[in-house]
């Protein structure tokens, strides 16, 4: 049986990996689960699955939690999301947390050696080249959850690295993807969460509407499959159908198709190099789909994609600001306090100002990410 640590069991990919664990019961235990400070969610998870060890956020959401459970020890804060990481008895950890928070849980958990099914793409943006690294070194995996990541993974399986002539991520387009930019001017928080195609935690779904999030999948990919940018390719793909592929130096091209169901990528991440039935998701119906659409995308309209690009082949810490300013724009925008184009001038302003540190330690990354947020939030004064 495997021992599974899920940190960010509450949210979006949290809910969808504890449901793929209800459907294979006999296979995987959660031994450990983390979350915020959502309790009113998590309560009847932590009395449904019973782990071994529960993180949370902070201390006070201990002291309440602990109001109300007494099943097991409750920790809180980085230190717990290590500890829930390397314990003896774990497997895999999921990093499903929102942001940049889940980088040392990942480093610690790769340094135990334990296998990482990751969701959470903000560790790689922020610190890729440490954590490969650190996975290099350890022989330890990491298996992607990201769908397209995912589609990467499963179009690649026993192909040679040198036989990949381009990776093509597709990309659904977000909330606004037919809008023009001017119609951009004061679109509220709740039009762009209304995202088309999948159904995910908030900050997320405002990266896909700037197109951010297919940003920072490049950059994900471009770790993940040691591949360069110059050889990184996305196109809009409005049904979500082919989730990526990759394109060979014989013009061979392999694809991975499905409904948009987050739980495949998922449960393939937990079951790998295994496939495991799973009965309620949708079959892809291709008669009833019957056209697929491919567009160029247009960097000038999506800004935040060229600023990825940008960033990733700038390398070094500029992806750590590139994060760092977005985790923090995004934020001020859900809190009301910003308009949407204000995310990606917020963001351009602190990669002009930002002076470059190649390869950067762990303890740099936290101070520019620390540094970097401090700044976007002093824009705003
Ligand atoms: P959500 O916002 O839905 O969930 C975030 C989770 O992290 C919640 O469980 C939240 O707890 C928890 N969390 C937040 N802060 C802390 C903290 N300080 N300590 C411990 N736990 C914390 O996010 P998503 O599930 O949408 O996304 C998670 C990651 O997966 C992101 O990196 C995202 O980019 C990636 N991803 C998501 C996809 C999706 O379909 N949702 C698809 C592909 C990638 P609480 O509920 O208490 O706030
Ligand atoms: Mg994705």
């Amino acid at each position: 049986m495997k021992q599974i640590a899920l940190l960010g069991a509450t949210g979006s990919i949290g809910i969808q990996t504890l449901e793929v664990l209800r459907l294979h019961k006999e296979e995987f235990s959660l031994y450990a689960m983390a979350f915020g400070k959502n309790i009113g969610k998590a309560l009847p998870l932590i009395k449904e699955f019973q782990p071994s060890l529960v993180v949370v956020q902070d201390e006070g959401t201990k002291l309440e939690l602990e109001k109300q459970w007494q099943g097991c020890p409750v920790l809180f804060g980085n230190d717990g999301l290590v500890e829930a990481s390397v314990a003896d008895a774990v497997d895999v950890v999921v990093n499903a947390v929102m942001g940049s928070i889940g980088l040392q849980a990942t480093l610690q958990a790769i340094e135990a050696r334990k296998t990482i099914a990751i969701a959470n793409k903000e560790t790689l943006v922020t610190a890729g080249h440490l954590v490969m690294e650190a996975a290099r070194k350890n022989n330890v995996a990491l298996l992607p959850v990201d769908s397209e990541h995912s589609a990467i993974y499963q179009s690649l399986n026993g192909e040679q690295q040198r036989d990949i002539h381009k990776l093509i991520i597709t990309a659904s387009g977000g909330s606004f993807r037919d809008k023009k930019r001017e119609e951009l001017v004061g679109v509220t928080v709740e039009d762009a969460l209304n995202h088309p195609n999948w159904s995910m935690g908030a900050k997320i779904t405002i990266d896909s509407a700037s197109m951010m999030n297919k940003g920072l999948e490049v950059i994900e990919a471009h770790w993940l499959f040691d591949v360069p940018y110059e050889q990184i390719h996305v196109i809009l793909h409005r049904e979500s159908v082919i989730h990526s592929m990759v394109e060979y130096v014989d013009r061979s091209v392999m694809a991975q198709l499905g409904t948009p169901d987050m739980k495949v990528p998922i449960q393939y991440a937990l079951t790998y190099p295994q496939r495991y039935p799973l009965e309620h998701t949708k079959q892809l119906n291709l008669e009833e789909i019957a056209t697929l659409h491919f567009e160029k995308m247009d960097m000038e309209r999506f800004p935040c994609l060229k600023m990825a690009f940008e960033a990733g082949r700038e390398g070094g810490s500029m992806t750590t600001v590139l994060n760092a300013a977005n985790e923090e724009a995004v934020q001020l925008f859900l809190e009301g306090r910003i308009s949407f184009l204000d995310i990606e001038q917020l963001i351009q302003q602190q990669l002009t100002q930002h002076e470059t540190i190649h390869k950067p330690d762990l303890s740099t990354i936290l101070s520019i990410d620390e540094e970097t947020r401090k700044r976007v939030r002093l824009q705003l004064k």
